[in-house]
């Protein structure tokens, strides 16, 4: 990320950056979802403490969010002062993820349609493409209910994401992560997108899942893909 996004007032415009792309993709509508960063680069290592993070406000719809709405909330979910919001009602789950994931720098939720739809159903998505690794797992689960915007909530979510980057929420949507906004972003664009094929498979019958271990070959060769390694190998 630009030096220039790193201050406060870059990570609220980033922050709204991100909100109207996962409204122009089909994946947010109205007031459902919500979007935040952390303030702070992200590490590996334990969790930190005295960071906290930028969150979109609670039943703002996404047409109408601008910089200055975004709310900042601190580690232990103290709202800073002096702000003219209330934070999304999510926050806790939010909060969670960064206290126990110090990998993770952003954090969006969505009821993006396919995706929510298999939620209704309580179902999670199996490896039955090969970029459900691209979630960090052999599979998507589906976290128990429990109604928004409570502790109970956050605690199914946090259970759903260990060691992964996306999850679905019964009866309600998905959660997904990432290093940074764009990751995150592009993890909620795949969940949905794999969804959508999994609920056509459904459609015709059943489909053929991957194996532990073919899953597990996918996610080696996913380490060396893309452009960050231009090394050729077989
Ligand atoms: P907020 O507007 O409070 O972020 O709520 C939207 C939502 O999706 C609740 O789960
Ligand atoms: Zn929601």
């Amino acid at each position: 990320m630009p030096k220039a996004m790193t201050g406060p007032t870059g990570l609220r415009e980033a922050v709204v950056a991100t909100a109207r792309a996962l409204h122009r993709s089909g994946l947010a509508e109205g007031t459902s979802g919500n979007i935040s960063i952390r303030s702070g680069s992200t590490r590996s290592g334990s969790a930190r403490s005295g960071e906290g993070f930028f969150i979109t406000p609670t039943g703002v719809p996404y047409e109408s969010l601008g910089a200055v709405q975004i709310v900042e909330v601190g580690v232990e979910g103290i709202v800073a002062q002096a702000q003219t919001h209330r934070p999304s009602s999510e926050w806790r789950i939010h909060r969670d993820i960064y206290r126990c994931r110090p990998e993770i720098g952003a954090v969006i939720h969505t009821h993006s349609p396919h995706a929510t739809a298999l939620a209704c159903c309580r179902l999670g998505i199996p490896p039955f493409h090969y970029m459900v690794a691209r979630a960090g797992s052999a599979g998507i689960p589906c976290a128990p209910y429990a109604t928004f915007g409570t502790q109970l909530l956050s605690d199914h979510v946090l259970g759903a994401l260990e060691g992964r980057r996306a999850c679905l929420m019964a009866n309600h949507g998905v959660t997904a992560v990432g290093a940074g906004l764009d990751q995150a972003l592009e993890v909620a664009r795949e969940v949905e997108y794999l969804a959508k094929i999994y609920s056509l498979t459904l459609q015709i019958g059943r489909p053929v899942l991957l194996s532990a271990e073919e899953m597990q070959d996918v996610q080696r060769r996913f380490r060396t893909y893309g452009q960050s390694d231009t090394g050729l190998r077989d």
